[in-house]
């Protein structure tokens, strides 16, 4: 069992499989995107389904597959297959733009893979392809649709963006409304590989709510699992519901149950610190599985206590994009 320095059991891992997206989301990176990762610096699928085996025989119950944007990766249903199989994972789930993920979805059913979650961040067409800066919107509607209407848990992430999109705040409520689907609104962090200053959050959850609650008064709060990191309110006549989620407030560190690891094989045991260490080579050495689960418990070991206390670490601004975190 993974257990940190602060008696936080580790069950949880957000594993990215490229650092590569088809969207240029300006709060995420410019426009002329990152300097993505090369040839053998990424993990083959091969070698993510041995880390996922070795991660999941200590403990790991639940994976989230991320990135860039997973479906980039033209084997990915390999290894969605090969996690498929793995005893003692309860809980695989996706994030993905929803723009290439139309020809999965009859085969993520069939893998029993059925929590999606899916970026979006305005409903109004303008405002999505202005900040994706691509024409994507009606695909992305598309599959949000077909992915409610086969039976998936959507849970749509919308983050909020001073100055960009809080207008589509209530009128995104409107899936939520007519669909079972839960829709979640972020803060902005400040991981956008250097698109833009980040001025600070202006849009924080209490904001959102408060202004949430200006349309809809009644709304009441939903119990939560101890280790999410979004508070869940429902709508009287809704089929689905809202959340917030403080991303840059960071309220839920106390109970985070995560590890991340990128598709490069850095480790990352807080999202505002810096990667502790690489796993990659030592995945391919020796004694691969002894060593990796070592080098896992040593970082575990040594994690941060709050997103607060990684931050001061941290040597002046952040410059990396969460297009490599994984988000
Ligand atoms: N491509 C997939 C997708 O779009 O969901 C997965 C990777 S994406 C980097 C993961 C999440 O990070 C998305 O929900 C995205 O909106 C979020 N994200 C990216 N940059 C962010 C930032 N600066 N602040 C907050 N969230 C961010």
């Amino acid at each position: 069992m993974l257990i940190d320095n602060h008696n936080r059991k580790i069950n949880y891992l957000r594993l990215a499989v490229t650092d590569r997206c088809n969207l240029r989301c300006n709060y995420c990176m410019p426009e002329s995107g990152i300097d993505f990762s090369k040839g053998d610096t990424l993990f083959t699928i091969e070698e993510l389904s041995r880390l996922s085996a070795i991660l999941v025989s200590e403990g790991i119950d639940k994976i989230r597959i991320t990135g860039g944007e997973p479906f980039v990766r033209k084997d990915l249903m390999v290894l969605l297959r090969n996690l498929s199989k793995m005893e003692g994972l309860k809980d695989i789930s996706v994030t993905t733009n929803a723009t290439l993920i139309g020809p999965y979805i009859d085969e993520l059913k069939t893998l029993g893979i059925k929590n999606i979650n899916v970026s979006m961040d305005a409903i109004n067409r303008e405002t999505f392809e202005r900040i994706t800066r691509r024409d994507q919107y009606d695909i992305v509607h598309e599959n949000v649709l077909r992915l409610i209407n086969e039976g998936f848990n959507v849970r749509i992430n919308f983050i909020a963006l001073s100055g960009q999109n809080t207008q589509d705040i209530i009128p995104m409520l409107a899936l939520a409304k007519h669909h079972d689907v839960g829709v979640r609104y972020l803060e902005e962090m400040p991981f956008n590989g250097g698109s833009r200053h980040f001025e600070g959050n202006a849009w924080d959850y209490k904001r959102i709510l408060a202004h949430i609650k200006e349309a809809y008064p009644d709304y009441e709060e939903l119990p939560s699992e101890p280790t999410s990191t979004s508070m869940n309110y429902k709508i009287p006549g809704f089929k689905g519901s809202f959340g917030v989620i403080p991303s840059f407030s960071r309220t839920f560190c106390g109970t985070c149950n995560r590890l991340r690891i990128t598709a490069t094989g850095d480790v990352i045991t807080c999202l505002y610190a810096q990667p502790c260490m690489n796993i990659r080579e030592i995945l391919r050495g020796e004694s691969s599985e002894v060593r990796v689960k070592e080098q896992l418990l040593k970082a575990i070991g040594s994690r941060a206590k709050t997103g607060f206390e990684a931050q001061e670490k941290q040597q002046g601004t952040y410059t990396n994009s969460m297009t490599t975190i994984g988000g």
